[in-house]
C-alpha cells in the first residue's frame, strides 16, 4: 500500500497532525494499537495557542464542550486538605465569565485580551474521543486502530514500513513519502533513527488515582475550583476535576527521599479529601515526571512529535500542547512539499524551530516542578486552629503567588517564537523580552502574529492558515511579494485592514504571515526583490 504521510499514534498529537493535514487536503494514515482511547484522563490544560489552532480546524467549541462545563470557574485553590482549610486562591475566570466580562476581566489582567481564549479545562480522554470522532468523518484520514509500527527503513524515494495488526500478528508493508512519530515516551520511530533523549532525566515519582466521588461537589463551597493542592503532610499531591461532576484525579507526588506510598488508594484519596466520603477508583497510573529532549528531532523522511521528542513534568501543563504545535509546524511544511511549493530546506527548519520549544519548554516544566517541591514541606500547625495555625497558613500563602506561572503560563504558549529561524527574515528590532506569565504582543518576524478582534467574533487570526497570508495596512503597495509568490505558486491571500488599532499592532503596513500563524516578513513597502523574500519564508 502506498500513502503521502504515515501517522504512528493517535494520541493527541498524532490525532490533530492527521486533522491539520486533511484541512490541508492532504491524506495520511494513522496506525494506533490501541482500539479505544486510554481511559485515564492525563492532560486536563489545553494551552491557548492550542485552542488557536483548534479554532483554525474549527473545533475550539468541541474541545470547550467536551470539558468542564462552561459556567465552572476554573481557580486554582491551594487547601490544607481539600475539605479542610483554603491557604490561597488563584480566581481563574470560566468560559462563561470571560464571554460576559471580557472587557473588564482584560482592564485587570491584560493577558486575557491578547487571545479569543485564557483557558479552557478539558481532560486528555474526552479530547481524544472528540478527536478521534474528527478522525472518523474526514475522508482525507484512514485508520489503523489496534495496529502498531513495528519498523522501517528510509530511502532518498521514501519510507517503507511494516506495521503489525496486534490481534493476528498480520504483517504489512506501508509505502509513504514522510513518516512521523507520535507515538509516546517508548517512540518506535525515535528508536528506528537511532535517536537519544538528553536532559535532567527523572525527576521524581507520582501515581495518579482516577475516581469518582459523587458527594464531593456538594462540599465544595460556593465557588467550586478546578485544581486543588492538598498541602497536609502524607498526602502531598494535586486533584482535579475531569468533567466539573463527580470524577477527579489526584496525582499524588513523592518528594526526593520519600518513599512512595504503599497506602491503598482510596485511603489515600480520603485523607486528601479530608472527610470519609464514599470512593470509586477508576484507574491508577504510575508516572514519571522527566525533563529529557531528543537529540535530533528529524531525518530527511522521518519526523518525532509530541512526546516522541520531549518529556515534560506536568507542571504548567506544556507536554501535550507542546506536541500540538509540533503537529501545526511539520503540517504546514509536509503539505508546502508535497504541493510543491516548499523549498528543499524547508522541512529541515522543522528541527530548528521546534527544537529549542522544546529544550524550552520543558526546563520551564522542571522549573515550576522544583518550587513546587519546597511547597509541601509545610510547618507542622498548617491544620491546627487558632493563632499557631493562622500564622503557619499566611506564611505558606506568602510564598504562592509567584505560582501563577503554573497556571496561567500565557507568556509560555504565545511568546514561543521562531526569531532565529532559517525561515524568518530578520527586521533589525529588537527581541521581544519573555517572561512565562506575561504576553508582549509583537508581530516581529518570528513570533505568533497577534490576535485583535476585527468584527464581533472575527479575529485577524482568522485570516491565517491557508497558505501564506498578506495584511496590507493603508493601501500599501504589495504587489512585488503578491507577483513573486504567483510566479512559485506559493499559495497567498491578501487582506486589507483598515481598522487603525490593529495597524498600530502590526507596527508595519505590510505583513506577511506564514501558514501557522507565526509572522515571517514585515515593512512598510514591498522590496524591488519580492522574490529573494518569498524564497526565503518558503525554504527554497
Ligand atoms: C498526570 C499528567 C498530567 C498532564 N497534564 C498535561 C496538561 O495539563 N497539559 C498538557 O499539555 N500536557 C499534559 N500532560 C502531558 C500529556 O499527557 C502528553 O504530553 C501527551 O499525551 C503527549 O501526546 P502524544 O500524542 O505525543 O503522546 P501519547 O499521548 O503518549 O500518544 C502516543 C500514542 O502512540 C501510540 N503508540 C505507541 N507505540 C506505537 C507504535 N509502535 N506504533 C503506533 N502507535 C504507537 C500509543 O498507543 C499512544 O496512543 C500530562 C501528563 C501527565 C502524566
Amino acid at each position: 500500500m502506498n500513502v503521502l504521510v504515515l501517522i504512528a499514534g493517535a494520541g493527541p498529537v498524532g490525532l490533530s497532525l492527521a486533522l491539520d493535514l486533511a484541512w490541508r487536503g492532504i491524506p495520511s494514515l494513522l496506525v494506533e494499537p490501541l482500539k479505544e482511547v486510554h481511559p485515564h484522563p492525563r492532560a486536563i490544560s489545553i494551552g491557548v495557542r492550542t485552542m488557536e489552532h483548534f479554532r483554525r480546524l474549527g473545533l475550539d467549541q468541541k474541545v470547550i464542550d467536551a470539558g468542564v462545563p462552561r459556567s465552572r470557574a476554573l481557580d486554582v485553590i491551594y487547601v490544607t486538605r481539600m475539605l479542610g482549610r483554603e491557604v490561597f486562591r488563584f480566581p481563574i475566570p470560566s468560559i462563561d465569565e470571560l464571554a460576559r466580562d471580557s472587557a473588564a476581566l482584560a482592564a485587570q489582567t491584560p493577558e486575557i485580551g491578547a487571545s479569543p481564549y485564557y483557558k479552557t479545562w478539558t481532560a486528555q480522554s474526552p479530547l481524544e474521543r472528540m478527536l478521534r470522532a474528527e478522525v472518523a468523518r474526514s475522508p482525507k484520514i484512514e485508520t489503523r486502530y489496534g495496529w502498531r509500527l513495528d519498523s522501517f527503513v528510509e530511502s532518498e524515494q521514501g519510507v517503507t514500513a511494516t506495521l503489525v495488526e496486534l490481534a493476528t500478528g498480520r504483517r504489512e508493508e506501508i509505502a509513504a513519502q514522510y513518516l512521523i512519530g507520535s507515538d509516546g515516551a517508548n517512540s518506535a520511530v525515535r528508536a528506528g533513527l537511532g535517536t537519544r533523549m538528553s536532559g535532567r532525566g527523572t525527576l521524581g515519582e507520582a501515581v495518579g488515582l482516577y475516581f469518582k466521588a459523587p458527594a464531593l461537589g456538594a462540599h465544595l463551597g460556593v465557588r467550586p475550583g478546578v485544581m486543588y493542592w492538598v498541602l497536609a503532610p502524607g498526602c502531598g499531591g494535586v486533584i482535579y476535576t475531569i468533567d466539573g461532576r463527580d470524577e477527579w484525579v489526584f496525582n499524588r507526588y513523592f518528594a526526593p527521599g520519600e518513599a512512595a506510598s504503599t497506602e491503598e488508594p482510596v485511603t489515600l484519596i480520603q485523607r486528601a479529601i479530608g472527610e470519609p466520603l464514599d470512593i470509586e477508583l477508576l484507574s491508577a497510573q504510575k508516572w514519571l515526571p522527566r525533563q529529557l529532549v531528543a537529540d535530533r528531532y528529524q531525518s530527511a523522511r522521518c519526523f518525532l512529535a509530541g512526546d516522541a521528542c520531549h518529556l515534560f513534568v506536568p507542571t504548567g501543563g506544556f507536554g501535550m500542547n507542546t506536541g500540538i504545535g509540533d503537529a501545526v509546524d511539520l503540517a504546514w511544511k509536509i503539505s508546502a512539499r508535497l504541493e510543491g511549493w516548499g523549498g528543499a530546506r524547508l522541512l529541515a527548519s522543522y528541527e530548528t524551530e521546534r527544537r529549542p520549544i522544546g529544550l524550552f519548554n520543558t526546563r520551564e516544566a522542571a522549573d515550576n516542578y522544583d518550587k513546587s517541591g519546597t511547597i509541601f514541606a509545610v510547618p507542622d500547625a498548617l491544620e491546627e486552629d487558632g493563632g499557631a495555625g493562622d500564622t503557619a497558613r499566611s506564611s505558606v500563602a506568602a510564598l504562592l503567588p509567584p505560582k501563577i506561572k503554573h497556571f496561567a503560563p500565557i507568556g509560555v504558549h504565545l511568546g514561543s517564537a521562531y526569531e532565529n529561524s532559517s525561515l524568518i527574515v530578520d527586521d533589525g528590532t529588537p527581541a521581544v523580552a519573555f517572561d512565562p506569565v506575561r504576553y508582549t504582543p509583537s508581530a516581529r518576524p518570528g513570533q505568533r502574529a497577534p490576535h485583535a478582534w476585527l468584527a464581533p467574533g472575527k479575529s485577524v487570526l482568522d485570516l491565517f492558515g491557508r497558505g501564506f497570508t498578506l495584511l496590507r495596512f493603508g493601501g500599501a503597495d504589495g504587489d512585488g511579494l503578491i507577483a513573486a509568490a504567483r510566479e512559485v505558486e506559493v499559495p497567498l491571500n491578501v487582506a486589507d485592514i483598515t481598522d487603525d488599532a490593529v495597524a498600530r499592532l502590526y507596527e508595519r503596513r505590510l505583513v506577511l504571515v506564514r501558514p501557522d500563524g507565526h509572522v515571517a516578513w514585515r515593512g512598510d513597502s514591498a522590496p524591488a526583490q519580492g522574490r529573494t523574500i518569498i524564497d526565503h519564508v518558503r525554504g527554497a
